[in-house]
């Protein structure tokens, strides 16, 4: 195995102590764990082990293909995306893996295969999947093992009276659906309170260390650090400029460092000029542009940081967010495939 010049820090007490902090403010509700999209790029089967060691029970992935993945840890995974025609040889043999059923087509199918249990989305307002609320009162799921009722909150992090309205929808439809379970909160809502909790709520977000709202703020715990190579070390002389089209110039001497991280990483070309590395707990500042596999930092904070070395990348997520304009979600699943995953 070659060794990456590129690797994750992961911190595994970080995340558990994120589920647990979710889980506790989940009230009486079970805690799941949203692990689609590889568990947010940190590897979704390194992330359900951790979790279900922690007491985790349910997952939640997107697609047929991300629950294969998964199968053979043996928990109870959901497919929020529900039962395509191509997915049936698989699903109806997955004994753990339930469909979350989004459309009366997806119902009927389900049905026609002998479904055993599965789950359901009902929209409660944010027209993005999920069956009416009407379906569910005029019988569409009768006869169908509902293990779990869910609907999904489109604005949970604002405070806007949708949040009321949707909470109001699905809990009207308690005792109406024959589900065993009901669950509508993702990580910001359950900041809403324990009027959101129901009986599962589904954080993926602030279990990574996301910052949906105010409330997390002190009890979540950062997760991921990039963490990269020095490949070259130069003086780049008063007047010399840096990197693609040239936008960075050296109004004194400057010592330069080029990290081994680029926008083809994650590391997208939004941090041009704004980002920054830390070694031996000093800031080195991002200059130019960033390239597709490269970033020059100013490295004149730390004389000592010579090719090989390790940096850490500025990577807490609110604050990143704010400074590249981007979300605290694409600022996760945008670390791509070049990096070693490490868990500490
Ligand atoms: C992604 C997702 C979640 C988790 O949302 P976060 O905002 O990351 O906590 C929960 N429920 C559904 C239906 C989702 O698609």
């Amino acid at each position: 195995m070659i060794i990456s010049p590129l690797r994750l820090r992961l911190d595994g007490d970080a995340l558990v102590s994120n589920w647990r902090t979710l889980a506790a403010m989940s009230g009486g509700a079970a805690c799941g764990a949203a692990v689609k999209a590889n568990g947010y790029g940190l590897g979704a089967r390194e992330v359900v082990q951790r979790l279900a060691g922690a007491g985790c029970r349910d997952f939640f992935v997107a697609t047929w293909r991300e629950a294969a993945g998964l199968a053979d840890l043996g928990v109870s995974v959901s497919v929020l995306h529900g039962l395509r025609e191509e997915d049936l040889p698989v699903a109806v043999g997955a004994a753990t893996i339930r469909p979350v059923l989004n459309t009366v087509q997806q119902v009927q199918r389900w049905r026609d295969a002998g479904g055993r249990a599965c789950d359901v989305m009902v929209d409660t307002g944010m027209n993005r999947l999920g069956i009416a609320p009407e379906d569910v009162s005029t019988g569409l799921l009768d006869g169908l093992e509902v293990e779990t009722l869910m609907s999904h909150l489109a604005s949970a992090d604002e405070d806007v009276p949708l949040n009321r309205l949707q909470r109001d929808r699905f809990a009207a439809l308690a005792g109406k659906s024959g589900a065993r379970r009901m669950s509508l909160a993702n990580s910001a809502g359950i900041g809403l309170g324990q009027g959101y909790a129901f009986d599962l709520t589904r954080p993926g977000i602030a279990l990574y260390g996301g910052i949906p709202a105010r409330a997390f703020a002190g009890p979540i715990r950062q997760v991921v650090t990039p963490e990269v190579q020095v490949l070259q070390r130069r003086r780049v002389a008063a007047g010399q400029s840096v990197g693609y089209n040239a936008t960075w110039t050296a109004a004194a001497d400057t010592e330069v460092a080029i990290l081994n991280l680029g926008y083809a990483d994650g590391y997208l070309r939004c941090f041009s000029d704004k980002g920054s590395a830390i070694a031996s707990g000093f800031r080195m500042p991002v200059i130019g542009r960033v390239s597709m596999d490269l970033t020059a930092i100013d490295a004149s904070a730390v004389p000592d940081l010579a090719e090989g070395d390790w940096v850490a990348i500025d990577y807490a997520l609110p604050e990143a967010a704010v400074l590249s304009g981007m979300s605290q979600y694409e600022l996760l699943t945008a670390l791509g495939a070049r990096y070693d995953r490490m868990w500490y």
